[in-house]
């Protein structure tokens, strides 16, 4: 039947819709996105997409009468993220806040364009982060010469947030998102030095960034994630402790999903992170490829894991980014152990 003629009743097809190949359900310029599924009293897990894959970066929405999202994903998240908050109908004014756990692309990446759709959101961060979202220019410097390519075709980039926008976070300040709801600072560096955790005072949940490391719902295993130019062994299990030490009734990683084991989550984080530490070390004293000790010990680990999930693994928490952190991490404690 041609629509030329016909009466109403067909208003989701587009005019011309037999010219192009179109599925007629999806909107234009809208991409098809996972809705936002609830984890906890109040707590809302989006997936942000990164690549088009599901289930490798998180975001997070906080309700209540104060909505608070805790991490944008990469820049090219941006319109996955805006299609899920509207799809649950939070209104450019209605988020109040933006949290990120630290500034690294993949959590933290479209923070400038998400401060501009919601005008009336404070954007938390912590206090050695905050100055590369308002001036991005060294952190995408850095990213450049860590990414390569994948840059542009991966993460994007960042835009700067306007200074006055950004909230410098204190260790254990306190975001009030509604009557008896808070989200606790965290300061937890280790992964990185501008790391924070975000412990939700009603659910119980605490949102660990990459603080704890990766684990994929379709990974399997738990992976330490150290990379370079932070990453600091004692700074990482002091801050698993801090975490423990608040008993959150969950942990909510960035990549990927709540975990309700949290006790056994950071020992076996720490434990993990030992293990791994004292693999690099071996090598790194016995002058031998890091990344080749890493790899031979740890991915026969992932040997049930099917390929296209590793792919996801290797880009995102590679053994050579772990292992270019561990390296520095030991060439640093070795040069301040000579002065
Ligand atoms: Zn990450």
């Amino acid at each position: 039947m041609s629509g030329r003629h016909s009466h109403g009743g067909h208003s989701h097809r587009h005019p011309d819709a037999g010219l192009h190949v179109h599925d007629p359900g999806s909107g234009d310029a809208i991409p098809a996105v996972p809705p936002p599924r609830p984890i906890a009293a109040g707590v809302l897990e989006i997936d942000t997409m990164l690549g088009g894959w599901e289930k490798v970066t998180a975001g997070y929405l906080i309700e209540g009468p104060a909505p608070v999202l805790i991490e944008t994903g990469s820049q090219t998240s941006v319109p996955v993220l805006l299609a899920a908050l509207g799809q649950i109908g939070v209104g450019p004014e209605e988020l109040a806040g933006v949290a990120v756990t630290h500034i690294h692309l993949d959590h933290a990446g479209g923070v400038g364009d998400v401060a501009r759709a919601f005008p009336s959101a404070t954007v938390y961060v912590h206090e050695k982060g905050a100055r590369h979202l308002a001036d991005p220019t060294r952190l995408i410097d850095s990213a450049a010469r860590v990414y390569g390519p994948l840059l542009d075709s991966l993460y994007g980039r960042l835009e700067p947030t306007p200074p006055e926008r950004i909230h410098v976070l204190d260790d254990g300040e306190e975001i009030e998102v509604g009557p008896g709801r808070t989200l606790v600072a965290v300061d937890s560096p280790g992964h990185a030095k501008h790391h924070v955790g975000l412990h939700d005072s009603l659910s119980g949940v605490l949102f660990a960034g990459d603080a704890v490391g990766v684990k994929l719902p379709d990974g399997g295993v738990l992976r330490p994630a150290t990379p370079p130019p932070d990453f600091d062994l004692d700074q990482a299990i002091t801050s698993l402790g801090k975490f423990a030490a608040r008993r959150p009734s969950g942990i909510a990683l960035a990549h990927y999903g709540l975990l309700e084991q949290p006790e056994e989550l950071l020992a076996e984080a720490e434990e993990t992170l030992r293990l791994w530490a004292e693999t690099a070390e071996q090598a790194y004293r016995q002058g031998a490829d890091i990344a080749d000790a890493l790899a031979t010990r740890f991915d026969p680990l992932l040997e049930d894991v099917d390929a296209a999930h590793k792919e996801k693994l290797d880009t995102l928490n590679g053994v050579h980014s772990n292992a270019a952190g561990f390296q520095r991490w030991l060439e640093g404690r070795d040069a301040a152990a000579k002065s």
